[in-house]
């Protein structure tokens, strides 16, 4: 199925660059540190082609010889981090866009449903920027981001991009089809989603990889109960196949 064609607000990268770096980010043996640095090229590079399409202003510019014409962003952008997992995403995106704001909102993803409870939003009463993008590295169930974008557009946000480096069948199934005007920028759509809400191949745990919390058997894939995470992502797949 070519998901594209589908839904046309799934942009798939299609950059040499972004598949090379990709499969070593899947790899099982690659280390935290190496995996951190990945996350951020990955982002330097999503959040590129993300962006090819924000407004410019004119801008007069003195160079050491003349005066020229020059441009500057036009729209306010903000950054929303999905937490645990898009932190590792902001500081690259930062560096492309100094100005932008970074708002958080955070929302768990309940390992026994999978849905999406918020437990932090301190964003104040009228929307700040114009364009505001999501960042997450695994669009998995697609719940938690689904439930960002229906916060973000009641505080006024006029544009919403979700800027992922993997994406499930499933997760673009449920992003596009509660919010089909939300582009949905990656590196890879993957095959599927498993019995317990991980993506397929993927790279494991996102969070775990990045911040180097293998801790416990809780936090690893394959712990956690399974039966009603099962369940949605049964649900999630029979969606998909309408
Ligand atoms: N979150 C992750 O970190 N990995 C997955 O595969 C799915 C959700």
């Amino acid at each position: 199925m070519d998901l594209s064609e589908r839904y046309p607000s799934l942009h798939v990268s299609g950059h040499p660059l972004v598949a090379h770096k990709l499969s070593i980010l899947r790899d099982v043996g690659t280390d935290t540190k190496k995996f951190r640095e990945l996350v951020r090229e990955l982002t330097w590079l999503l959040g590129y082609e993300a962006m090819a399409d924000l407004g410019t202003r004119p801008r007069s510019v003195e160079t050491p010889l003349e005066t020229t014409d020059g441009a500057e962003v036009d729209p306010r952008v903000g950054l929303v981090p999905v937490l645990r997992a898009g932190l590792g995403m902001v500081d690259a995106m930062l560096e492309l866009i100094p100005t932008a704001q970074v708002w958080h909102i955070g929302l768990y993803r309940d390992e026994r449903t999978l849905k999406p409870v918020e437990y932090y939003n301190k964003l104040p009463d009228a929307a700040t920027v114009q364009v505001c993008l999501i960042l997450d590295p695994m669009l998995a169930t697609g719940g938690s981001s689904a439930a960002t974008v229906d916060i973000l557009k009641a505080w006024g946000a006029a544009r919403i991009k979700q800027v992922s480096l993997i994406a499930a069948p499933e997760g673009v199934a449920t992003l596009s089809g509660q919010h089909a005007d939300v582009d949905i920028h990656v590196a890879a759509v993957d095959r599927a989603l498993n019995e317990k809400g991980y993506i397929v191949p993927g790279l494991g745990d996102a969070g775990d990889r990045q911040f180097g919390t293998f801790a416990g058997p809780s936090s690893e894939p394959g712990h956690e109960p399974a039966d009603e995470t099962a369940e949605v992502v049964r649900r999630l797949q029979r969606e998909l196949r309408r």
